[in-house]
């Protein structure tokens, strides 16, 4: 994490050479762990090409930020091939990019992301390491951490393009966002699911020692707000774990190392630990709760 949120990384803007270190970087430590890769051509990198012109909303993302060509993107993918069923597969997601170089605040102009999302990536990567040093799994599970969710999801959606195994295997994907600080609107130790009432998978992890609550922010439409939306919308039970308590370092400068509650993220990754190893071994899968499916848009989260 402190690599990813390092200033040299110039806060990973989306689709810049920042983003595709951090997707190296990613990349060798799946290596280093005897990860199979999920990438192009035998490598844990997934290159996708930008379209040229960007729609207008990236343009918009786009504005006030440093410019620069953003031409790729890059998705670091790993597979951890299950032992007795290979072909259920739990999706473990989060995103490699922030904002990168933007207008200064207070004389720092680097969004170094810390919280969003290296706090996500280095718990996605702390999960590979746990799973891949233990017991092998009885489901698959594919590690991924997309490029470019700030800009539109490009990395996300090339993903579901062309995966690594096929969609109609996964059984679950849940995406870490901000879980680098407690937020104050759930109990301390809390982690809040989004689209919690939507499926059974929620209750099922607290049944099996999750501290997983259920968004206390509806009106900001976290489910709709990660790359977990556009799975979602395939019918996979796509959800994001998250801790973000809307605090004020949100897409600024100041959401740096120094605002992260490192007591708080390593509770919040060991927390899911015993949650996930029970996933991926068991035979039971989740469903969406009778009119609950994310096209169901009456439902505010
Ligand atoms: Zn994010």
């Amino acid at each position: 994490m402190s690599f990813l949120a390092d200033d040299e990384l110039h806060g990973r803007g989306s689709a810049t050479r920042d983003e595709h270190i951090a997707a190296l970087f990613a990349a060798s430590q799946f290596q280093a762990l005897g990860l199979e890769p999920g990438g192009d051509n035998g490598t844990f990198l997934q290159k996708v090409t930008l379209p040229n012109p960007l729609p207008e909303d990236a343009k918009q993302h786009l504005s006030k930020l440093e410019d620069t060509p953003r031409k790729e993107t890059w998705n670091a993918i790993a597979i951890l091939r299950g032992s007795s069923a290979p072909k259920e597969t739990v999706l473990l997601t989060a995103h490699l990019d922030h904002l990168g170089i933007g207008p200064s605040v207070n004389g720092d102009n680097i969004y170094n992301g810390a919280d969003d999302d290296a706090s996500g990536t280095t718990a996605v990567l702390a999960l590979a390491h746990i799973l891949a040093t233990g017991r092998r799994p009885r489901r698959t599970i594919v590690f991924a951490l997309f490029g470019s969710e700030e800009i539109g999801g490009f990395g996300n959606r090339a993903f579901l393009a062309h995966p690594p195994v096929p969609l109609a295997s996964i059984v679950a994907n849940l995406e870490f966002e901000m879980i680098g600080r407690p937020d104050p609107a759930v109990p301390a130790g809390a982690l809040w699911l989004t689209g919690f009432n939507r499926t059974n998978l929620g209750p099922e992890l607290v049944k099996h020692g999750a501290h997983l609550v259920n968004d206390p922010h509806m009106g900001q439409h976290f489910f709709r707000r990660s790359d977990n939306y556009a799975l979602a919308l395939q019918g996979i039970i796509a959800q994001t774990v998250s801790s973000f308590g809307l605090h004020k370092d949100y897409h600024q400068p100041s959401d740096d190392l120094r605002s992260i509650d490192f007591t708080h993220m390593n509770d919040a990754i060991s927390s899911m630990v015993a949650p996930i190893n029970w996933l991926v071994n068991t035979t039971w899968k989740p469903q969406w709760n009778f009119g609950r499916k994310p096209w169901h848009q009456a439902i505010p989260n």
